[in-house]
């Protein structure tokens, strides 16, 4: 069973809302009920909410390329294997790059949910905080197309600002007459490879922010930066990594700048200055 507290109201019995957490903690899953009259649970970090659907079951328990997990996933997931199958992918790209970057992490908590975004989230949400990571369906499995004649790199999105996940999901994109296409159409992995793409891409900057936030020497950098009031990443900056980037916090930018880094990019000596500079993990090339 989970350690957290629940609330019930789909059945009026207040059983479970006196499961007793083993340790106390500041988000809470509290029931009611959706239109579909199914248990919804909320999960709650600094105010922020995340809507699981269902009762939470434990996924997978283990160690993933050096990195210790706990999966767990609501009823309403159709699309665990393809997450789980992402997650492993991006946890290899990063070690690739960035060898002892799981090193000295706790075993992280991850939530496969359909109907929320993907975020990485510390309770409390401070230094002292424990990470976790929600992995939801709308951000993984949501293509932001770029408009035409918009920059490859920091081109918008018919959507909004678009992340280096939305630029790999254009690597995968084949032209309507490529053979390739074609042929993987045909097969019916031609969508299926684009989204792993991306899926893989989106959990490599979420994960890059636990890396970043978890980091003895980048701790404190990390917490400055997502102070109200902290410097925001420039234009000039912006256009080297992606449009999600402008005008967004530094420790997105670090995020970013480690995803590209992971999936193969390279980027000029101002970007990986000031992404060092704020506190991005050391890639060995
Ligand atoms: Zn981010």
């Amino acid at each position: 069973m989970f350690n957290y507290k629940m609330r019930s109201s789909h059945t009026g019995n207040n059983k479970s809302a006196r499961a007793e957490s083993r340790e106390p903690r500041e988000e809470i899953l509290k029931g009611g009920l959706d239109s579909a009259c199914q248990q919804t649970n909320l999960l709650v970090f600094n105010k922020k909410e995340f809507k699981l659907k269902g009762s939470l079951s434990m996924y997978s328990n283990t160690t993933i390329n050096k990195l210790r997990v706990k999966v767990f996933v609501d009823e309403s997931t159709q699309r665990a294997k393809e997450k789980y199958q992402a997650l492993v992918s991006a946890t290899h790209r990063i070690l690739s790059k960035f060898p002892n970057a799981f090193d000295g992490l706790p075993a992280i908590e991850i939530y496969f949910g359909s109907d929320i975004g993907a975020e990485a989230c510390w309770s409390p949400d401070s230094s002292a905080g424990t990470p976790y990571l929600i992995l939801g369906d709308r951000t993984l499995f949501r293509t932001n197309k770029k408009i035409a004649g918009q920059d490859d790199l920091w081109g918008m999105g018919a959507l909004g600002p678009r992340g280096v996940a939305d630029q790999m999901y254009d690597k995968k994109r084949l032209n309507k007459t490529s053979p390739i296409r074609w042929f993987s159409e045909i097969m019916g992995v031609y969508s299926a490879s684009k989204y792993e793409e991306k899926v893989t891409a989106v959990i490599i900057h979420e994960l890059g922010h636990i890396i970043h936030g978890c980091n003895p020497l980048s701790l404190t950098t990390f917490w400055k930066n997502k102070k109200i009031g902290a410097r925001l990443v420039s234009s000039r900056i912006a256009e080297q990594v992606s449009s999600y980037t402008q005008g967004n916090n530094h420790n997105e930018f670090v995020a970013e700048v480690f995803t590209g880094i992971a999936c193969g990019k390279l980027y000029s000596p101002e970007v990986i200055d000031l992404y060092e500079m704020y506190g991005g993990p050391r890639p060995s090339y």
